[in-house]
């Protein structure tokens, strides 16, 4: 046996700063390399102190592999490559590797803005994320690409935002890992669901931040959505909406211009400034990577150039009087435009903050979705009076979509990481209740290993395949295993071929071998019918009473494989000496049942003896 083992450095039992370094036949992996929004010290980043101090982490590491853009799957890349100095590849998609650098530099922006004067923080500078992106390798969906002679990487399609994917690692035939990164099963207005072969691997590592949810119809939460915006404008309320600068933010906006133009609405709607235009354009470069609708409808009309939504140029406009919707960056309220806004709009009771997913703990969004009235910002205490909406719009999978994804890929062991620890002991029991594999949640620091078979791959001919003795035990006599041919290359893997066919190829003729094993034994009371009735019996209870079959009076055929046969032994004088012998009689190939049934008559002759 063979294992896998993986250490997650973050996102073990938690949401935020994913990192999980996983060693499979000798490589070693980061799959994503995230920050935590709910931390300004230290625990913003993975504990990376595990890898230096066993050295270089170019020594300890082979490849970084980013699944997508969020923060919490990236934003430490920077910090990790120029300051820790990981030298090695870093491979994301293309869309990932275009959108995450402007990500990481708002990102800096915002930590340095917040920081107090004149005090140090261990933070990369602008420089820092231009060299680290140098170290990015862009790769395509579905591209293979090899690392080395054997560690082959192979993205597949996430949905959840522009460019996500998951990433299934191989090494050689036998060991391989799916780490699905942020995932969504079901289309958006934008983005298509994921999506992987069979590809049954080893370990599936899953997110599993919507563990113990399973969602109501996308539908009727989109006009719960639009309906909740509405009621609050018409009396004249002001709307705000977190967003993420890419991804839901798009969506939301494509279904409230829908709603707005439908309702013949006026009221004004905003978005953060820049971002919207930057969005539009990388919607457009990688518009391969968006759903069918969009991708059909693009050329008559761009589905991100909006008639409702205008970019929010005047920052002083959020201070009018008068209902608006305003959407804004970050998505958590953690810190920027969006939090600015809260700040002034929460004590208006007329007001009201939608928040359309995900919050990690610490976060503001995170406060007031569980019922926070007072927020505490540096010295200020904020009171908030206005409505708090919470909709599940965040794109990960539902438990639903998660039990859909291991049924898509059949692996051969779960791991669950992304999310809170009791939901996932939810999740875990129903995967190993209704798909029987084995179940593990690491927390962050946990090093666990995984058991993985020996795996073989061998080239066979489909007639062997068809041949009935394939599905018996003994199922590798059925053929012989041989080195790879010179003509077979470059799959280089050892061939399986029926035996006839292996020795036409090697110009060897077949020859048999024959064992025969005798037993003697003193029954002087036992006619020669008694004793056939008795190693008849010992037979049949060995393979089951059809396949043990008597023949012509003293002989058993066993499986048609092994004879036994029972003869009696001429007396000699009147010296007492045993007066039968047993027979076992087996070719090579079935040399176990042979001595098996040998060893069982051997027992039963010493009890019969022994009476
Ligand atoms: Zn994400």
């Amino acid at each position: 046996m063979t294992s896998i083992s993986v250490v997650p450095l973050g996102a073990g039992q938690d949401v935020g700063r994913s990192c999980i370094l996983v060693s499979i036949a000798g490589r070693r992996i980061m799959f994503d390399c995230g920050m935590h929004a709910g931390f300004q010290d230290d625990r913003r980043f993975p504990d990376f102190t595990y890898i230096t101090k066993q050295g270089s982490p170019n020594d300890y590491l082979d490849a970084v592999i980013v699944s997508h853009f969020h923060l919490d799957h990236c934003g430490a890349l920077p910090y990790f490559t120029e300051m820790v100095g990981f030298d090695g590849p870093v491979y994301m998609t293309y869309p990932t590797k275009a959108i995450c650098p402007i990500l990481l530099e708002d990102y800096r922006k915002v930590t340095m803005e917040r920081k107090a004067s004149g005090e140090q923080i261990n933070f990369f500078t602008s420089e820092m994320i231009n060299k680290c992106m140098a170290k990015v390798r862009p790769v395509s969906l579905h591209e293979e690409v090899h690392v080395d002679a054997d560690l082959v990487i192979k993205p597949y399609y996430a949905g959840h935002v522009l460019g996500a994917a998951m990433f299934l690692v191989r090494v050689g035939d036998a060991q391989s890992v799916l780490y699905t990164g942020d995932y969504n099963m079901t289309p958006d207005r934008h983005l298509g669901p994921a999506w992987v072969d069979r590809c049954r691997p080893s370990l599936l590592i899953t997110e599993s931040t919507y563990a113990t949810t399973v969602r109501d119809s996308k539908r009727s939460r989109e006009r719960d959505f639009c309906e909740k915006v509405q009621r609050c404008v018409e009396q004249g309320g002001k709307v705000l909406i977190p967003v993420f600068a890419l991804g839901r933010a798009q969506e939301l906006c494509i279904l409230l211009e829908t709603y707005w133009e439908r309702m013949n609405l006026k009221v004004p709607i905003y978005f953060s400034t820049g971002l919207a235009e930057r969005a539009n354009h990388y919607y457009k470069l990688f518009i391969a990577w968006t759903n069918e609708k969009i991708k059909q409808t693009f050329v008559d009309r761009n589905m991100f150039d909006y008639k409702h939504i205008r970019p929010l140029h005047d920052k002083s406009v959020i201070d009018n009087p008068g209902p608006m919707v305003v959407f804004a960056t970050p998505g958590m309220l953690h810190a920027g435009q969006s939090l600015q806004i809260f700040k002034k709009w929460a004590p208006d009771e007329r007001n009201m903050v939608v928040i359309p997913g995900y919050c990690v703990a610490g976060t503001v969004g995170y406060k007031i979705i569980n019922g926070a009235k007072k927020i505490e910002l540096g010295k200020q205490s904020l009171d908030v009076r206005m409505a708090v909406e919470y909709l599940s719009f965040s794109a990960h999978a539902d438990a639903r979509g998660i039990m859909q994804l291991v049924r898509m890929c059949q692996p051969r062991a779960v791991m669950l990481v992304h999310g809170e620890s009791a939901k996932m002991d939810f999740l875990r029991q129903r995967i190993q209740q209704e798909l029987q594999l084995p179940v593990l949640k690491p927390a962050n620091g946990e090093s666990v290993a995984i058991e993985t078979e020996q795996v073989m791959v061998v080239e066979a001919p489909v007639g062997l395949l068809h041949r009935r003795d394939w599905s018996e035990p003994a199922r590798l006599r059925a053929g012989l295993l041989l080195p790879p041919s010179e003509s077979a290359l470059p799959a280089k893997r050892p061939r399986l071929l029926a035996r006839d066919a292996a020795l036409k190829e090697a110009g060897l003729a077949e020859h048999s071998l024959r064992f025969t094993t005798s037993l003697s034994l003193w029954s002087p009371h036992s006619q020669l019918s008694d004793l056939v009735t008795k190693v008849h019996a010992v037979c049949a209870r060995a393979v089951g009473d059809r396949l043990a079959q008597l023949q012509d009076g003293n002989t058993i055929s066993v499986l048609d494989r092994v004879t036994v046969l029972v003869k009696p032994l001429p007396p000699v004088g009147r010296q007492q000496r045993d007066n039968f012998q047993l027979l076992v009689s087996y070719s090579f190939e079935n040399e176990d049942l042979g001595s098996r049934l040998f060893s069982l008559l051997k027992q039963e002759a010493k009890i019969e003896q022994s009476l």
